[in-house]
């Protein structure tokens, strides 16, 4: 399975490619995590997205679409792959449209978590992020069992940067005017699947896995 999973920042992207990908044992891929290990480790691909992340901006197309064709190359895919943050615009979706024909494979189902604006902002100012796994919690809806820690590998959770206030308002205009299109392009493929994210993860997990099952297309 080869699954898309669209959403604002803050509609729960991250948490529900970990459940898919653990039901399906496909590998999940974010180009967010990517470029975050890029700057953890102080590569040259880290150091030319970092201006734009911290900015909440898109990193150009052409860094981004050969990072996440390198990752798309590894043989861990094979058994399917769980896109998360990709793609971001209609070019980004042409050119994996483009990467996965020259494989013989296509994205089977796009999975459209849809969060109302004002639910976003409260997730994204009360995230904390595992450093070394990147597992998300939020201080009130799932806050850890230690304060400060993973409960999953025992790491540091940290706020990111870009939750900042003023740099969620601008990724939510960026998202709108740039990603919400995406989510077009799919419903005329015919591979839509639009999901309710409201409610907790364990909820919304649930109606994912049985939209997927029953691969009923919302009109929404
Ligand atoms: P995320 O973790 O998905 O919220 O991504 C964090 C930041 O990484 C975004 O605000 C962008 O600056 C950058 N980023 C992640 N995915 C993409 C993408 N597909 N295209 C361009 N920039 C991206």
């Amino acid at each position: 399975m080869y699954i898309v999973l669209l959403g604002a920042p803050g509609a729960g992207k991250g948490t529900q490619a970990a459940v898919i990908a653990r039901e399906t044992g496909a590998v999940s891929i974010a180009t967010g995590d990517l470029f975050r290990q890029a700057l953890a480790r102080g590569t040259e691909l880290g150091k030319q997205a970092q201006a734009y992340m911290e900015k909440g901006l898109l990193v150009p197309d052409e860094i981004t679409i050969r990072m996440l064709e390198d990752r798309m190359a590894a043989p861990d895919t094979g058994s399917g792959v769980i896109l998360d943050g990709f793609p971001r615009n209609l070019a980004q979706a042409g050119a994996l449209d483009r990467t996965l024909q020259k494989q013989s494979r296509a994205i089977d189902r796009v999975v459209y978590i849809k969060v109302p604006e004002e639910e976003l902002l409260r997730r994204l100012s009360g995230r904390w992020v595992c450093r070394n796994c990147q597992s998300p919690y939020h201080e009130v809806d799932s806050p850890p069992r230690v304060a400060g820690r993973c409960d999953r590998c025992g790491g540091e959770l940290y706020q990111r940067p870009d939750d900042r206030r003023d740099t969620v308002k601008k990724r939510l205009q960026v998202y709108f005017a740039e990603t919400a299109p995406v989510i077009d392009y799919y419903r005329q493929a015919g591979k839509l699947l639009t999901v309710d994210g409201t409610g907790s993860a364990a909820e919304v997990s649930r109606r994912i896995i049985a939209a997927l099952k029953d691969g009923k297309f919302a009109s929404v």
